[in-house]
């Protein structure tokens, strides 16, 4: 399809602009410049200007989000796109009339400059769908998602107020002391995925054997995936249900305070880091949590300057590095005070403290760094 090429034209034009930009220099271009640009792009470019315009500013669009990911420290810095491996392309301002339903299984809908386009109709499609997406898998099927914005929850009227914080040992922890997890693969999948993998590793290029793996493993992906969104949205609508006020770490402040080597202020997210693997994820099923609570609970979410919040006593206001006895509990070195590290965190947050630090360290360094600990080594 050619809306997937000029997507991936405008984006990777956008990626090269920005790779121009180095630290302490002027400002890359941004979105308002690079749709200035665009316009003069489509003007002398034939084969550009037969695109559908909407389709090329939504993908500079989404490359202005994804710097703003990468900056705000939930994402990776963006990167080309490849032909074959990223295909897809976003559709906005759709009418309620270009999305149809056929009969049971199939529908349509109006893509520009294409016309109508088939799909499976395996979800339900709620009403007032504003932009879908259209994307290509390994396997080399088409998908397309509506994306909604969810009505809002109204405000239970108690007067509670939750913190959230996002956890070291879980994925979010309450002030209220409750853990919450956010599922992934099975042990059982999980060995299949192990096996899945070794069995790629072995496969030979190009090989039908190769493509059926690739096929099984994106599969448990896509699996992961809808359980963690399922997990988001069942946990946001949750909370907005259950409190007036919620409030949540910052990640665009916790981005700025990152260090020029890119390490992350807070103690123990370096372990996190580690983990490699899930990080990705877990970050980005943060920021879809926080996105989707300011849906549901608007003007009822508040974000937080996390700083300090995982070394400071809940109970005391006491803050020193010391309090942090290990990754999962914590202990105030003045008052005693004890309890899961990352609900006391969640409880700071909770009290919306401008947390500033008073303890001798801290003061030596720069205001917002919050010093390192060691990584323990039972972690
Ligand atoms: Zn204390």
């Amino acid at each position: 399809m050619h809306h997937c090429a000029h997507a991936r034209y405008v984006w990777n034009l956008a990626v090269e602009q920005h790779s121009h930009w180095q630290p302490g220099r002027a400002w890359a271009p941004n979105y308002v410049e690079q749709a200035r640009q665009l316009t003069e792009a489509r003007a002398g470019f034939d084969w550009l200007r037969a695109g559908s315009q909407t389709v090329q500013q939504q993908a500079l669009r989404d490359f202005a989000q994804a710097v703003g990911n990468f900056f705000g420290g939930t994402h990776r810095k963006p990167t080309w796109r490849k032909a074959g491996q990223h295909e897809g392309f976003r559709q906005v301002a759709v009418r309620p009339e270009h999305v149809q339903r056929l009969n049971r299984k199939t529908g349509r809908v109006w893509v520009p400059k294409v016309g109508w386009v088939r799909f499976r109709w395996s979800r339900n499609v709620a009403t007032g769908v504003k932009s879908f997406r259209v994307t290509r898998d390994h396997a080399g099927r088409w998908h397309l998602a509506f994306a909604t914005i969810p009505d809002s929850i109204p405000a239970p009227g108690t007067g509670e107020v939750v913190g959230v914080d996002r956890g070291v040992t879980v994925a979010a922890a309450l002030s209220t002391g409750d853990l919450l997890t956010c599922p992934a693969l099975s042990p059982g999948e999980q060995r299949r995925l192990t096996r899945l993998r070794r069995a790629l590793a072995r496969a030979k290029r190009g090989s039908h054997r190769r493509r059926r793996v690739k096929t099984a493993i994106a599969k448990l992906a896509a699996r992961e995936a809808d359980r963690r969104r399922d997990w988001v949205e069942k946990t946001s609508t949750d909370l907005a249900r259950r409190f007036d006020l919620i409030r949540v770490e910052d990640l665009n402040i916790r981005g700025m305070t990152r260090s020029a080597r890119g390490t992350v202020q807070r103690p123990g997210r370096n372990v996190r880091q580690k983990a490699g693997l899930n990080r990705g994820i877990l970050a980005a099923g943060w920021g879809r949590l926080v996105a989707r609570l300011e849906h549901k609970a608007p003007g009822r979410v508040e974000k937080i300057n996390p700083a300090f919040t995982s070394q400071t006593c809940s109970a005391c206001g006491h803050c020193v590095p010391e309090n942090r006895e290990s990754q999962a509990v914590f202990r105030c070195v003045a008052c005693g005070h004890q309890a899961n590290a990352d609900v006391n965190a969640a409880r700071n947050i909770a009290a919306g403290r401008a947390v500033t630090a008073r303890g001798g360290r801290a003061l030596a360094g720069p205001a917002n760094r919050e010093p390192q600990l060691e990584p323990p080594s039972a972690a």
